[in-house]
C-alpha cells in the first residue's frame, strides 16, 4: 500500500496516475456535446450504493473506469455553452494546473511553517485585490472557502466593532435581493430573529438609498444599533449593483460597518471597460470576492478583504501548538491569525497561475464578453412576444418568463415555466435556473461562458417555449 503514498520513490506512479485521470477528463470534455445527460437521482443512486467501499479495486485505472459510470458520464458540465443556470463558470487551464500543483504539494496556509512561499503568494494576491478595490494602505484580508464564509466573517467583525449593550439590539441592513448568507450569518452570530432589516429595491433591483436612510433613522429612534449595512455588488439573481457611494455615505453617517458583497460582481475588478460600475466600493470596511464566480477559477477560490487590517484581530486566537503569541512579535506571517478556518487549502495558487499566464485584462475581458452577451440576450428577450424579461442586466444574468396569450390563469403560467425548466433539465440539452419575482415563477440565465453565443440563447429560448407550449396544450385540454 505504500506505493500509493506520494513521495520520492513514487514520482513515476504519481505522474502516470494523474495523467490517466487527466486523460479521462480530457476525453470527456472533447466528446461531451450537452451540459447534462438528464440522469435522475433514482437512476444513478443504485450504482453508487452498490459500490462496496470495503473492497478496494487496488488500481487507479480500475477506479477511474468505475468513476466513469458513477460520475463523469452524468456530471453537470459547466464548460458547455448551454449550461446557463447557476453562478458556475467554465474554468481556465492555468488555474486547473494550479489546482493539481496545490493538492499534490498540499501546503496548509494556516501557518508559515506549513506553507512558506504559499503564504507570501496568498498575501500578494490579497494586496493585489485590495489595491484593485482601492481599500487603502492599511488593507488586508485572507482567502476563504467562499462568499458565504466571507460574509460571515464580515458580520463577525462588524458585530465586534459595534458597541451594543445586548446582541438583540443590533441591526443589519441589506436589500431584499441580497444573498441568504447574510441572514444565515446573523443567526450564527447569535443576533435576534429581527436582526436583518430588508431594504426595498428600485425598478432595477438596486437597494433604494432613500429607504435605507428611513430604516436607519427608524432604527436609531427606537434605540436600536445599526451594526452593518451590507450592499450587494452583483445580486445573485439580477446582477444588480446597489448604489455604493450613497450607501457608503449613509453607513458612515450612522456609524455602521459597510460590507460590500461582491461575490459575483468582483469580476469587474479586472474588467478593462466596466470597472466604473463598482465605483464607491473603495469606501467599504470589508468586501467579499468570489474568484470562483467571475474570475473563471475552480471552486473554491474566494477572499475576504478589510480596509483596516487591525479589525481582523477579532478572528485571532492563539494556540501554543500552532501560532503561539510570540510569533506575532517575531513577525512570522501566520494567516490563521486572520481566518475562520485552521487547516486551509492554498487556493490562491490558482488565481496566481491565472494572472501569471493570462493577466488581469485577459480574465477581465472574458467577464466583459459574458456581460455583452447578456446585453444581447436582453434585446432578444425584450423583442420576443413569448417572453417577459425583468430588468436590463448590469452583469450577466437574465431573469425572464414564458408568457402565453392573455387570459391564462397565473398559476398555470407559473406551472408552465416550472415545467419547462424541469423538462429542459431532464432532456439535458440545456440547463437554466429558476427563481421567483413577486411570488411568480421565473427562469434565469446566468451567463458566465464566453463560448455561449446569441445562437445558443435563441435555441434554448425555443426549447423552453416548446416545453411550455406542450404543457399548456395538455393542461388546457384537460381543463376543458
Ligand atoms: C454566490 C454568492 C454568495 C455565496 O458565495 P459562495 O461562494 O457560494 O459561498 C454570496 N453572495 C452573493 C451575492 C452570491 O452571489
Amino acid at each position: 500500500m505504500r506505493s500509493h503514498l506520494l513521495n520520492d520513490t513514487t514520482a513515476e506512479h504519481y505522474r502516470r496516475s494523474v495523467a490517466d485521470g487527466v486523460g479521462r477528463v480530457a476525453a470527456k470534455l472533447a466528446a461531451t456535446r450537452q451540459p447534462f445527460t438528464g440522469v435522475t437521482p433514482d437512476a444513478l443512486a443504485p450504482a453508487v450504493d452498490a459500490v462496496d467501499l470495503d473492497r478496494p479495486l487496488g488500481d487507479t485505472g480500475a477506479a477511474l473506469d468505475e468513476l466513469e459510470e458513477l460520475y463523469l458520464r452524468d456530471a453537470v458540465y459547466f464548460h458547455s455553452p448551454r449550461y446557463l443556470a447557476h453562478l458556475n463558470c467554465p474554468v481556465v487551464i492555468p488555474a486547473v494546473v494550479g489546482e493539481a500543483v496545490l493538492s499534490a504539494v498540499n501546503s496548509s496556509l494556516d501557518t508559515w511553517d506549513q506553507s512558506a512561499g504559499g503564504t507570501l503568494i496568498e498575501r500578494r494576491l490579497i494586496d493585489w485585490t485590495a489595491e484593485r478595490i482601492g481599500l487603502g494602505p492599511a488593507a488586508d484580508g485572507v482567502f476563504t472557502s467562499g462568499g458565504t464564509q466571507s460574509n460571515l466573517q464580515a458580520l463577525l467583525l462588524a458585530r465586534q466593532e459595534a458597541s451594543a449593550p445586548e446582541l438583540s439590539r443590533l441591526r443589519i441592513f441589506t436589500s431584499e435581493c441580497s444573498h441568504f448568507s447574510v441572514q444565515k450569518s446573523a443567526t450564527l452570530l447569535g443576533l435576534g430573529p429581527d436582526a436583518v432589516v430588508s431594504v426595498p429595491t428600485d425598478g432595477h433591483k438596486r437597494m433604494q438609498a432613500v429607504a435605507l436612510e428611513a430604516e436607519l433613522m427608524g432604527c436609531v429612534s427606537e434605540g436600536l444599533v445599526p451594526m452593518a449595512v451590507v450592499a450587494t455588488a452583483g445580486t445573485t439573481d439580477f446582477g444588480s449593483i446597489d448604489p455604493l457611494p450613497e450607501i457608503a455615505a449613509l453607513a458612515a453617517q450612522y456609524g455602521a460597518w459597510m460590507h460590500v458583497d461582491a461575490a459575483y460582481g468582483c469580476g469587474l475588478l479586472a474588467s478593462p471597460t466596466r470597472r466604473h460600475l463598482l465605483d464607491g466600493i473603495e469606501r467599504a470596511d470589508s468586501v467579499t470576492v468570489d474568484y470562483h464566480k467571475s474570475f473563471f477559477q475552480p471552486v473554491s477560490s474566494s477572499a475576504f478583504l478589510v480596509r483596516d487590517a487591525a479589525t481582523l484581530r477579532h478572528a485571532t486566537y492563539h494556540a501554543d501548538y500552532l501560532n503561539p503569541r510570540r510569533t506575532v512579535a517575531e513577525r512570522i506571517p501566520n494567516q490563521v491569525d486572520k481566518s475562520l478556518q485552521t487547516t486551509r487549502r492554498f487556493d490562491a495558487l490558482k488565481l496566481w497561475m491565472t494572472l501569471r499566464v493570462m493577466g488581469a485584462d485577459g480574465v477581465g475581458r472574458l467577464f466583459d464578453e459574458v456581460c455583452e452577451l447578456a446585453a444581447a440576450g436582453w434585446e432578444l428577450l425584450d423583442a420576443d412576444p413569448r417572453y417577459e424579461v425583468v430588468v436590463r442586466p448590469s452583469l450577466s444574468t437574465l431573469v425572464y418568463r414564458y408568457v402565453p396569450e392573455a387570459g391564462t390563469r397565473p398559476e398555470l403560467v407559473d406551472q408552465a415555466n416550472l415545467h419547462a425548466r424541469k423538462a429542459l433539465f431532464a432532456s439535458g440539452e440545456a440547463v437554466v435556473a429558476g427563481t421567483t419575482v413577486g411570488g411568480r415563477q421565473y427562469l434565469k440565465f446566468t451567463l458566465l461562458n464566453p463560448e455561449t453565443t446569441v445562437g445558443d440563447i435563441t435555441a434554448v429560448l425555443d426549447l423552453i417555449a416548446g416545453h411550455a407550449e406542450q404543457f399548456l396544450g395538455e393542461n388546457l385540454v384537460h381543463a376543458s
